[in-house]
């Protein structure tokens, strides 16, 4: 619109300007070097505005001519360019299809097209390395990235997760601990830098780097706790190995306070109390945590410290148990036990059918041996007894310590998984059941069957594909 009303003024001042010339014609004399020319003042005007014209026409002309090189130039660049980040991603494309042909050719490509500090370029070249199984040069081009402070970070992280794959526990924990220097906020190399030391066994690098990850929200307050708690209790047994009972008091009260489900831990603080003569506590720790998580583990410390001298005062002891969470299926196991060991039959009788070995239910394996033991003693009924042993063999397993991550299944805690060696993994729960086996035709011994326990249970990971490893971005 206003360039309109622009174009317009400057017409309008045009024709009037012309218009003037016209009605004031004017005559122009020029006399130069003996040549005279005599003309109007318009046609001069009009001459003078072509040679102006002519001259701007020119001087473009002879600017174009100069940029032209240039602009050939920037035109090749930019198509060289582009080629080359079309080569990058077709070989993005093909190591995440794991084309290895393709992407080294791509990665080859890319090289050659982008100047050679293109920080992608390296690394798709080390991961096409990568999959061509070339470990060495792969190393070879992270260890380039790491002159460019825009790569550092990849080329640590390349190099830290060839270390660990190699098992190269040393370098992969100075390697985490220069990643997590360059980049505190990553979630992965935290998680890596936390995995690396606790397996190993810094525990309070370990417990400096969680507190860190819990504060920079890595990972959430009650995550934080529960590594704490098993940090705590990992810290209590080294105090224990060299004698530092006080220390070893305090990191127990630690782990049991942040995670009260941590049994082993509970069950070790119980055991320290029980020592120090201090046996009303071992048994208030005992019922607090019963009320929330009763575990058959606690039942033993739990008698010792109620310093029952008979199995009478241990049914009794363990009725006092019971009645803190009488409904749960392991106050009823507690009290068969009790019940069995001072051979009061109706009892254990009773409980074995309320935790389970009721009519139509379908009873755990330790429920099934229960009853095995007490028709045997009972009334010496073999025959019944072999029967209920034969069920121990089909039944449900027993609840062990479950790995999450692979499923493995162990009678005993520890705070890595023996098989994945996972942080943290296992988890009292019942482990998967395995159909399909073959029962056993005859048990002859029990022995044999509480062999069973010991025995490692594969878990779900014998069908699913293998649990990415923690260690793995
Ligand atoms: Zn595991």
């Amino acid at each position: 619109m206003w360039r309109w009303i622009f174009f317009l003024a400057v017409l309008c001042i045009a024709v009037v300007g012309v218009v003037w010339v016209v009605q004031h014609p004017g005559d122009v004399t020029l006399q130069w070097q003996g040549w005279r020319l005599d003309t109007s003042v318009g046609v001069l005007a009009i001459a003078v505005l072509l040679f102006a014209g002519l001259t701007a026409m020119l001087y473009r002309f002879w600017r174009f001519l100069i940029h032209v090189p240039a602009e050939i130039s920037l035109a090749l660049r930019n198509r060289r360019q582009r080629k080359g980040y079309t080569a990058l991603s077709s070989g993005m494309v093909a190591v995440a299809a794991g084309d290895a042909t393709e992407a080294r050719r791509q990665a080859r490509r890319a090289e050659a097209l982008l100047s050679s500090s293109a920080p992608l370029t390296r690394l798709l070249s080390a991961q096409s390395a990568q999959l061509e199984g070339d470990e060495k040069a792969a190393e070879r081009f992270f260890n380039e990235m790491l002159e460019d402070p825009e790569t550092k970070f990849l080329g640590l992280r390349g190099l830290l997760t060839q270390a660990v794959k190699a098992g190269k526990r040393e370098r992969a924990l100075e390697l985490a601990r220069q990643a997590y220097r360059l980049q505190p906020k990553s979630e992965w190399v935290a998680s890596t830098l936390f995995e690396l030391q606790s397996a190993n066994g810094s525990w309070l690098n370990a417990s400096s780097t969680n507190d860190d990850m819990a504060r920079k929200r890595l990972i959430e307050r009650p995550d934080a706790d529960r590594r704490r708690a098993v940090i705590a209790f990992e810290l209590a047994k080294e105090a224990d190995a060299v004698g530092d009972a006080d220390k070893a008091l305090k990191e127990l009260k630690t782990a049991c306070d942040l995670a009260p489900d941590l049994i082993p831990a509970c069950v070790a603080l119980m055991r320290r109390y029980i020592a120090a003569n201090q046996h009303r506590k071992a048994v208030s720790l005992a019922e607090k945590i019963w009320a929330r998580t009763p575990h058959p583990d606690l039942l033993e410390p739990y008698l010792e410290a109620k310093k029952a001298p008979d199995g009478i005062a241990c049914v009794k002891a363990a009725e006092k148990l019971a009645t803190i969470n009488p409904q749960h299926a392991e106050s009823h196991i507690a009290l068969a036990r009790t019940a069995l060991d001072a051979a009061l039959w109706g009892e254990a009788r009773k409980h074995l059918k309320e935790a389970g070995a009721g009519e139509g239910l379908e009873p755990a394996a330790r429920i099934c041996r229960m009853m095995a033991e007490l028709e045997e003693r009972e009334n010496s009924e073999l025959a019944k007894a072999r029967e209920w042993l034969v069920r121990a063999a089909t039944a449900p397993v027993d609840p062990k310590w479950v790995c999450t991550a692979c499923g493995n299944a162990v009678n005993e805690w520890s705070a890595h998984c023996g098989n994945c060696h996972t942080f943290d993994s296992l988890h009292w729960a019942t482990p998967p059941h395995i159909s399909g086996l073959p029962a056993p035709k005859q048990v002859e011994d029990k022995a044999a069957l509480e062999t069973e326990d010991k025995a490692t249970l594969p878990g779900p990971g014998i069908s699913d594909p293998p649990a990415i490893s923690p260690l793995q971005p």
